[in-house]
């Protein structure tokens, strides 16, 4: 097994978790097997009880795993298979020892940060996925940051241990470009590269973020200084889409001086699934607007993976996209027929607690009215169910409990087992189920399966007890768990009107657009066209 891993200096938001996942692509086009690990320094035990306003979306994997955002980018640039196993938090590893001290298994060592933590941590960094050539594990925050100095600390110890040929470290910095001398900048990369060397860590690539491209010169200095073989000086320039950059790394030569480094053979990589996306990104036939209406739409990385599945769902129609994101609450005041005026359809993403709510529902009755193409995501599903059952079914004061605990109509609801739930991490109904898909619905026709698997996080669910009244007055329940949960529902005699309790969004890739919004696109076109 072969080691990569990634840190990242100067500044944070560099695209360390982009970096990664591109070399991840790289190595898997070469015909190796490629998995990945997360590690970030806070003391939350994972990002679940985390508000997305600071910290973006909670990706959530097929097993329940609440997890960082950057692990959305390992799934959608590879085919690594991620786990629980696959990210951890300082907390998770102090949670871990502190069970074991209070059990008495140190046996009356006093127990400290080396070698304690740093154990813990080197355990956590040897890979589970046995089938893997090569685990890439990337750190959260930016070298020199106090509370990832164990983590690095792991990392030298682990490298001296299974030894150098067997790990590779790359370190992503920034060449800040200052406009008054029209120069790219080393001293802060040289600095970084400083802070590493003191800590016995050597980089062996040195992934330049720059807004311009590198001179020479630029690569040989930062080469000396850094301790860098030249070779290992690698440019990554700020690019119009994410999906370039590991054609980008190709063009730089990163997967042979990594496999020259652990001495495999060199293979040709075949990057053909990437280009043929980027032809099609490249040359789009037109563009389609489509209004994301929510609570955090403020923060870009809040509904990262449904900006992606988005792009994705547009790539595969041939369309560029343009996303016009609207805040749930600026909706509940302004006219909504106004702020939908350009967008030929309207997504409703996940979302907690009521801030926004009833502008959300605003944008729902606007579209079932309309007839424009709807797409709604767990709490997006809710809403439209909510604002079905007020204005179709007049049950006028129609709620989730969420939102309302008091609401003659809970449509929405807990099951018994959330109500009884006290801790607020990781008790959510978290991780993929199996939905039977209702033959002749819209759901059907992109899927073309009976059965499919989705990744849920919430909870609240359709209240059955409405489940009646709700389809007598036209709501068709197209998606149902074994359990009888409903899991999907829509309106028939519209275009293309579609809720789903659980985050399709996680299982988009650029080349594989996830079906429901391969579909809600295409219905998004054929409207406009009309
Ligand atoms: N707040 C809703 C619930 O907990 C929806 C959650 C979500 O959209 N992820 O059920």
């Amino acid at each position: 097994m072969k080691y990569i891993f990634v840190t990242g200096g100067v500044v944070s938001s560099l695209g360390k978790g982009l970096t990664a996942a591109s070399i991840g692509t790289l190595l898997e086009c070469s015909g190796l097997r490629v998995a990945f690990k997360k590690f970030d320094p806070y003391l939350n035990v994972d990002p679940g009880t985390m508000s997305p306003f600071q910290h973006g979306e909670v990706y959530v994997l097929d097993d329940g795993a609440e997890t960082d955002l950057d692990l959305g980018h390992y799934e959608r640039f590879t085919h690594a298979k991620l786990t629980k196993l696959s990210s951890g938090s300082s907390g998770q590893i102090y949670e871990t020892i502190l069970r074991r001290e209070r059990a008495g298994d140190y046996l009356g060592q006093t127990v400290q940060v080396i070698p304690h933590v740093t154990d813990e941590i080197r355990c956590r960094f040897a890979t589970s996925d046995t089938d893997a050539d090569v685990t890439i594990i990337e750190l959260g925050g930016t070298v020199g940051d106090m509370e990832g100095m164990p983590f690095l600390e792991a990392m030298r110890q682990f490298a001296l241990e299974i030894g150098k040929n067997n790990t590779l470290f790359v370190h992503v910095v920034l060449l800040p470009y200052v406009r008054t001398a029209d120069e790219i900048k080393t001293k802060p990369a040289q600095q970084s590269v400083a802070l590493l060397l003191g800590l016995g860590i050597y980089p062996d690539i040195l992934m330049c973020r720059t807004e311009r491209k590198m001179t020479n010169e630029i690569r040989a200095k930062l080469s000396l200084f850094c301790n860098v073989p030249i070779r290992g000086v690698v440019e990554e320039l700020d690019v119009e889409s994410i999906y370039e950059v590991p054609t980008m790394l190709h063009d730089e030569g990163v997967h042979h001086i990594v496999l020259e480094h652990f001495g495999m053979a060199s293979k040709n990589c075949d990057l053909s699934p990437w280009t043929n996306v980027l032809q099609k990104i490249r040359a789009p036939k037109k563009c389609v607007h489509i209004a994301l209406v929510g609570k955090y739409v403020e923060h870009k990385d809040a509904y990262k993976s449904v900006h992606e599945a988005l792009a994705h769902g547009a790539i595969a129609n041939g369309f560029a996209l343009e996303v016009v994101r609207i805040d749930g609450e600026m909706a509940e005041q302004e006219d909504i027929r106004g702020l939908l005026q350009e967008c030929s359809g309207v997504i409703v993403p996940g979302g907690f607690g009521n801030r926004g709510i009833e502008g959300m529902l605003r944008a729902i009755r606007y579209v079932r009215e309309q007839r424009l193409p709807f797409l709604g995501i767990c709490l997006g599903m809710q809403l439209a169910v909510i604002e079905f059952a007020r204005n179709v079914a007049t049950l006028r004061a129609a709620n989730s409990t969420e939102f309302d605990e008091t609401t003659p109509h809970p449509v929405i609801s807990l099951l018994d087992e959330q109500r009884r739930v006290v801790d607020k991490g990781g008790t959510m109904r978290l991780g993929s189920y199996e939905c039977r898909v209702l033959p002749h619905t819209h759901l059907h026709q992109a899927y073309s399966q009976e059965f499919i698997h989705e990744r849920h996080r919430h909870r609240y669910e359709f209240n059955g007890a409405y489940r009646d009244i709700l389809m007598a007055n036209g709501l068709c329940i197209s998606g149902t768990h074994e359990s009888g949960l409903v899991e999907a529902i829509e309106l028939l005699q519209h275009p293309w009107f579609v809720g789903i309790q659980a985050h399709p969004e996680f299982k988009s890739k650029p080349h594989m657009a996830h079906p429901l919004f391969r579909e809600f696109i295409r219905a998004a076109i054929r409207i406009k066209q009309v």
